[in-house]
């Protein structure tokens, strides 16, 4: 029987960087993977996501190009060039995956893992035993319990899609819905967004969720808001219609659900072996990423923590250094990370809301900086994007607790303010960091 230190269930983000890690300390490690090398975001999240959303850029900047004195004629996206492009960059990534994997000295055992025992794995039929096992198998998109559900696809089937659809209605209200509806509606399909609420990002800063929706109804992204479908049929067209709350819609040759994510936990064999799983399925750990079993641990969505790559690496790394490098209190701080969502305009955010803030310290404590513009960028022509920016400080000192905006350039300028809000900066620090002109951020030092 084969025996390591560590094993690890799942190349993905967490995986693939705990393992790497494990074997730089001297574990001897193997990475059991039963799909694409890199797991979710490098095949069908992040990676092919960021290309689709790039595309959605340029289309825009040829949008402005006119404005700017270029007579630009193009003969419109080469859909099928997009993802023939794409797919080869994410296969290039598999074998950069590979060779990496091959050079730190992971082993790789290709299938799908069980466990047997608490320290014994079943792949294909062999054994692997080992002394402690990383559960890191992330998560798959949700698909709904309504009749007809399957007529749709998810974040996985739109990477597939060999045809632009013409008409796509997204179900959803988190990061999924709102990246993929302004992409598609950037490059040209028609967009209707169904929400259950009346908002998206609902946990997000207010002001962040409100002009979100606002520009992308201006760009002609249509919203249904209180809707719950309970079925969805296919005419001879082979058009979808979408019926709920006593409203129907149709005409849409997509239908994409982008109703959260649903972990990897059920065929893993848990319960014989004593690993908690929560009520939606999601592994239970502790701060050190332990499970209920001490050798048995688990990090990144499987966790139903924050679903994000660099949290999933960050706490696998850190996991690393505490079981083989003896770093016994290395643990992952999952306090003020820093997000983007690839919105059109783009979101970054990173700390509490104003809400939060509120309700941690009370709205006597709390003070709220904010910054509406438009974009330099958009001057030259009518089409006018808001720029809006928010900063939120507590106590005599202002200390920063949360700083959040929308707009061109949010995307990149986020991880700066984040490491200064990392550091425990205040609004007098921001003050006195002299400007960059002209710039967005500029307006984020100048604020208060
Ligand atoms: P995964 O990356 O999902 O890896 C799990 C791996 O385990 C998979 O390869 C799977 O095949 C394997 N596996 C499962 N079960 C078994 C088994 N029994 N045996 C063997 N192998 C198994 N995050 C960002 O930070 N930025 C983004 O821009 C971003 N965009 C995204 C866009 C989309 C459309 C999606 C869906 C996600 C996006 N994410 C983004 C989230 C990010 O992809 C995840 O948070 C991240 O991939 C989680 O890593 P993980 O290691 O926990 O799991
Ligand atoms: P999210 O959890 O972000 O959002 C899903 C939303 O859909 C819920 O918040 C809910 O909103 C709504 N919803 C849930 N169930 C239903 C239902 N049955 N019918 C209608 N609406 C429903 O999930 P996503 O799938 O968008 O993304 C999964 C995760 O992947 C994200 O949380 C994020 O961590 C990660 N990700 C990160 C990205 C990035 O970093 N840029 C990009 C993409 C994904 P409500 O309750 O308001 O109705």
């Amino acid at each position: 029987m084969r025996s390591y230190d560590y094993v690890v269930i799942g190349a993905g983000s967490g995986g693939l960087a705990s393992a790497k890690r494990a074997a730089a300390h001297g574990a001897s490690v193997a990475i059991i993977e039963g799909g694409r090398l890199g797991g979710t975001c490098v095949n069908v999240g992040c990676v092919p996501k960021k290309v689709m959303w790039n595309a959605a850029s340029i289309a825009e900047h040829i949008r402005m190009a006119k404005s700017y004195g270029f007579s630009l004629e193009t003969s419109g996206l080469d859909w099928a060039h997009l993802k023939r492009t794409r797919d080869a960059y994410v296969t290039r990534l598999n074998g950069i995956y590979d060779r990496g994997l091959g050079l730190s000295g992971v082993e790789l055992i290709e299938g799908w893992a069980k466990f047997v025992d608490p320290h014994t794995l079943d792949v294909n039929g062999e054994k692997i035993q080992a002394k402690h096992i990383l559960i890191a198998t992330g998560g798959r998109p949700t698909l709904p319990d309504v009749p007809g559900a399957e007529l749709g696809i998810t974040s996985d089937g739109f990477f597939e899609l060999e045809e632009q659809p013409k008409h796509v209605a997204i179900v959803g209200a988190g990061y999924i819905a709102v990246e993929i509806a302004g992409v598609m509606k950037a490059l040209g399909s028609k967009v209707t967004v169904l929400l259950r609420n009346e908002q998206l990002l609902r946990s997000f800063d207010a002001q962040l969720r409100e002009t979100l929706m606002e520009e992308m109804a201006k760009e002609g992204i249509h919203f249904v808001t209180c809707i719950e479908l309970d079925h969805i049929e296919k005419d001879e067209q082979g058009l979808l219609t979408l019926a709920g709350n006593e409203q129907k819609l149709s005409g849409f040759d997509c239908l994409l659900w982008a109703i959260g994510r649903t972990p990897n936990t059920d065929q893993l064999g848990l319960e014989e072996v004593g690993v908690v799983r929560d009520d939606n399925g999601f592994i239970r750990v502790n701060e050190y990423e332990d499970t209920d079993v001490p050798h048995i641990h688990a990090v990144g969505d499987v966790t139903g923590r924050i679903q994000l790559t660099p949290v999933a690496i960050a706490a696998g790394r850190k996991l690393s250094d505490r079981l083989f490098a003896g770093h016994s209190n290395a643990k992952m701080d999952y306090s003020d990370i820093a997000t983007v969502i690839f919105s059109h305009p783009p979101i970054g955010t990173v700390g509490l809301s104003e809400a939060e803030a509120n309700e941690e310290y009370g709205v006597e404590e709390v003070h709220v900086y904010t910054s509406t513009f438009t974009n330099m960028y958009y001057s030259m022509s009518d089409h006018k994007v808001q720029t809006c920016m928010k900063v939120v400080a507590v106590g005599e000192k202002r200390k920063i607790v949360g700083i959040h905006g929308i707009g061109m350039g949010m995307d990149e300028m986020i991880q700066g303010f984040a490491v200064a809000l990392k550091m425990g900066a205040t609004v007098a620090d921001l003050n006195r960091t002299v400007a960059i002109h002209p710039t967005a951020s500029e307006e984020l030092v100048l604020i208060g």
